[in-house]
C-alpha cells in the first residue's frame, strides 16, 4: 500500500479530547465515500494540498476535531492517513455509524472526475485490506448511503464496493522483465517470426541457412553503412567534376552546352555504377 502518513501530507494536529476518541469494539467493515462536489483530476504533486484542504473544511467549516475520514485515496492510488485505524471517524453520519465501520474516501467528484481510476481502485482495495488486517475490521463492505440518506459515494463507487471491491484487471505497476525473461521472449520471437511462421529467410547462405534475426539486422546495418560511404565518395566525385567543368568554362575551350552535356553524361554513368554496386551488396547474390 502506498501509505502517506499524516506527517508526510502535512496534517494539522487534531483537537482533543474529541479527535482522540477511540473505537469501542471492533469495526464491522469499511464504508466508502466520494467528495460529492465537482472535482477535476490533478497531478499527484497537488494531492497532499487537496487533502489538507479537506481537513481544513472539516475542522474550520464543520467544526470537527479532525479530517472526518479514516483514509483518503487519490486518483494515483496513494492512501492518505486520516484518523487511521484506532481513532473513531466522523464521516459516516452519526456516532453509531462512525463507530460501526471505517470511512474511506475516494477523491472522485459528483461532476468532473466521476469515475475512479484503476490506480485509485487498487488504492481503495489496499486500504480495505489494511483495515481488515490491522484494524481489525470484518468483511462487510458498503457505502455512506447504507443506513444514511445520502447519494454518497456515487453510483459508480457504490456498485464497485457492493460487488466486493475487486481489483481492476490492469497491473498495479509495470512489471520489470528480468534478463532471463527478455532472452526467453527474444528466442520466442525469433522462433515464431523466423522459423515457425515460415517467413522466408532470403539471406540464408549454404554456410548459415538459418541466420538469426540478429545476424540479418547486423548484416543489413553493415550494408547500409557501406553504401553511405560509397555515396559520399560519389558526391565527392561529382563535386570534383563540377569544379573541372567550371574551370573549362572559364578557359573557353568548349562552349557551355558541350560542357553541360559532358557533365551530365559523366554523372549518369556514375549513378549507374552506384546502382550496380548496390545490387552487388545484396548478400543473396
Ligand atoms: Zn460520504
Ligand atoms: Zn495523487
Amino acid at each position: 500500500m502506498k501509505l502517506v502518513t499524516r506527517a508526510q501530507w502535512g496534517a494539522r494536529d487534531y483537537r482533543r479530547p474529541n479527535g482522540a476518541t477511540l473505537y469501542s469494539g471492533k469495526r464491522r467493515g469499511v464504508k466508502l465515500h466520494y467528495l460529492g462536489t465537482p472535482y477535476t483530476d490533478r497531478p499527484h504533486a497537488q494531492c497532499a494540498a487537496y487533502v489538507r484542504q479537506i481537513q481544513a473544511q472539516h475542522m474550520d467549516g464543520n467544526g470537527w476535531s479532525d479530517v472526518g475520514y479514516s483514509y483518503i485515496v487519490c486518483t494515483h492510488g496513494y492512501v492518505y492517513e486520516g484518523r487511521g485505524l484506532k481513532r473513531r471517524n466522523s464521516a459516516n453520519g452519526n456516532t453509531t455509524l462512525n463507530n460501526q465501520d471505517y470511512a474511506v474516501l475516494l477523491m472522485v467528484g459528483s461532476s468532473g472526475l466521476t469515475e475512479p481510476t484503476d490506480e485509485q481502485l487498487h488504492g481503495a482495495r489496499d486500504a480495505i485490506e489494511y483495515c481488515r488486517e490491522e484494524g481489525p475490521a470484518g468483511t462487510w463492505l458498503g457505502g455512506h448511503r447504507d443506513g444514511y440518506a445520502t447519494a454518497c459515494p456515487g453510483d459508480t463507487v457504490y456498485a464497485w464496493v457492493k460487488a466486493g471491491a475487486p481489483r481492476p484487471d490492469t497491473k498495479e505497476d509495470d512489471m520489470a522483465l528480468s534478463d532471463a525473461d527478455m532472452k526467453k521472449l527474444a528466442d520466442l520471437v525469433a522462433d515464431r517470426v523466423w522459423k515457425r511462421d515460415g517467413l522466408p529467410v532470403r539471406w540464408g547462405t549454404k554456410d548459415n541457412p538459418d541466420w538469426s534475426a540478429y545476424s540479418i539486422l547486423h548484416h543489413a546495418t553493415e550494408v547500409s553503412r557501406d553504401n553511405r560511404v560509397r555515396l559520399m565518395r560519389l558526391q565527392a566525385d561529382v563535386g570534383a567534376l563540377s569544379g573541372v567543368v567550371s574551370r573549362l568554362a572559364e578557359g573557353g575551350g568548349l562552349d557551355a552546352a558541350e560542357i553541360q552535356a559532358a557533365a551530365e553524361a559523366g554523372a549518369r554513368a556514375a549513378l549507374e555504377k552506384l546502382g550496380q554496386q548496390l545490387t552487388d551488396t545484396d548478400p543473396q547474390g
